[in-house]
């Protein structure tokens, strides 16, 4: 997924004032820091301690060899003393990367009986840490701030999480999006500035006649595509429900030529996100059902309907979401249909068939049924139903001026009986606070039917890479209310203007 080593610098501030046996205690103490938290286990990315930074040029060779090291994702600073603030103007005015204000101190406990002015001048941070604060919110820097001992598990797991959303930063600039189709005819949120998407996230969007790569797939060795049939049918449950056995198989047959095709065309010209069109599928003999769901689950990002904006987010949000233990999945998702007894309050989701299979809870099985739009045969999909629990739908519109990111934190539960005769992969949700709040602030907010949908990170942390992109977040979450979320988009309306 990803080919870089990143890894973050740790910048210790401090200044020469406290004579050389102090700033001694500074370089031991970021030392001890640094060792602990890679020893922890908690951070996915190797912490690199650098030298105490003390004046004007240090702080600025700093910057420029971060910006210039292609491994460094971000750099975390903390003002063990205190730092005059002045001596960080160039340095910050020239940085570009990811920043994380550790706002921590060495000791967590004041040592009563022993503590005298050289302690406390020693150990400033709630001093230093705010001269320095007050420069970069002067500067207008987009910044994270993570406040707490750093030996505090929560405090661990917030860098952890932080040092996710850089990659995320860092990545987005990387992303290739290929589209097989224009947007849908007449549909509208899927539409959005292509050339904007890429002056703010970096993304290159480009389009190829689905053709091309249909000739990928014609291409494709049989051997290979029996080979992968024969994977398919150890790894799934062949669910046949009365078809014939060889003319299922000629079906399935016809989705890993699409997988093996479209994986190589994808290599071939580095591209990382792919959008298809059910009703633009040139000489495909199927709709890219099982295939994309398998890609999907390499790590493609993906969209449906020329939905280039979600197919963008769904691979951010799975090189995001890399090497993460215990990941519980993330997918291309489509809001359905809902349940609106009360106290069973939910939403349906699911595709026509584009579900990725990291989020699935149990066996998956393969189907094969007829698709009630489009015009060609029956497509092969992966069936299953997703894991329950919290997580995150987002969606990112274009409202013509700007930018848009919504985020509703969202409950993923089980439906209460089997649904057999649905062809499809589904999860079920509830959104915060409520069906009813959730449902009418997404559509107040202009949320779209398809999301980008993970278990594996916060709203915190896409708002966060929002932020550092410079666009409108959204958030729709247990505290959120109509009249509240009226007035922020009001205000928002007016701050993007
Ligand atoms: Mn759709």
């Amino acid at each position: 997924m990803m080919e870089k080593k990143y890894k973050f610098w740790f910048a210790t501030g401090s200044q020469d004032l406290y004579g050389e046996e102090c700033l001694a205690k500074v370089a031991k103490h970021s030392g001890i820091i640094v060792e602990n938290l890679n020893e922890s286990g908690v951070l996915p990315f190797e912490l690199v301690r650098k030298p105490t930074l003390i004046d004007n040029e240090s702080i600025r060779r700093l910057f420029h060899e971060a910006n210039a090291d292609e491994t460094c994702a971000g750099v975390i600073t903390w003002m063990h003393t205190f730092s005059p603030a002045k001596s960080w103007i160039l340095g910050l005015q020239e940085y570009r990367k990811p920043l994380l204000h550790l706002h921590t101190q060495f000791n967590q406990e004041i040592p009563y009986d022993t503590i005298d002015m050289d302690f406390m001048n020693e150990n400033q941070s709630a001093h230093g840490d705010r001269e320095y604060g007050h420069m970069v919110t002067r500067m207008g820097i987009e910044r994270k701030i993570i406040a707490g001992h750093w030996s505090d598990i929560t405090v661990q797991k917030r860098i952890a999480d932080w040092m996710r959303t850089a990659i995320g930063i860092m990545e987005s600039s990387h992303i290739r999006v290929v589209r097989f189709a224009d947007n849908m005819r007449n549909v509208a949120v899927t539409e959005g500035d292509k050339v904007e998407a890429q002056i703010k996230f970096g993304w290159e969007v480009d389009a190829y006649p689905v053709n091309e790569v249909a000739e990928y797939v014609k291409e494709v060795p049989t051997g290979d595509i029996e080979a992968l049939v024969e994977e398919y049918y150890s790894k799934y449950d062949i669910l046949l429900e009365g078809r014939d056995e060889k003319e299922f198989r000629k079906h399935v047959t016809v989705q890993a030529g699409i997988e093996l095709g479209f994986e190589k065309f994808l290599v071939e010209k580095n591209y990382h996100a792919i959008v298809t069109h059910f009703g633009d599928l040139g000489s495909l003999q199927q709709l890219p059902g099982l295939a994309i769901q398998r890609l999907m689950e390499k790590g493609y990002g993906f969209g449906a309907e020329g939905d280039w904006k979600t197919a963008a987010m769904v691979r951010l949000m799975k090189i995001m979401t890399a090497g993460m233990k215990e990941a519980k999945g993330t997918s291309f998702m489509e809001d359905y249909t809902y349940n609106l007894v009360p106290g069973k309050e939910g939403i349906l989701q699911a595709h026509m068939l584009e579900v990725c299979p990291t989020i699935s809870d149990g066996p998956i099985g393969i189907k094969v049924c007829p698709l009630s739009m489009g015009e060609r045969e029956d497509p092969a999909r992966l069936v299953f139903t997703s894991k329950t629990g919290p997580a995150i739908a987002t969606s990112l519109i274009d409202l013509g001026n700007r930018f848009r990111l919504i985020i509703n934190d969202v409950v993923c539960k089980k439906v209460e009986k089997p649904m057999p005769k649905l062809p499809v992969a589904t999860a079920f949700w509830t959104p915060q606070p409520n069906l009813t709040v959730g449902a009418e602030s997404w559509i107040l907010a202009g949320g779209a039917h398809h999301t980008a949908f993970t278990y594996d990170l916060t709203a915190e942390q896409m708002g966060d890479w929002a932020a550092a992109m410079g666009i409108e977040v959204v958030y729709i979450d247990k505290d959120t209310t109509i009249r509240s979320l009226k007035n922020e988009l009001l205000w928002n309306s007016i701050a993007f203007r």
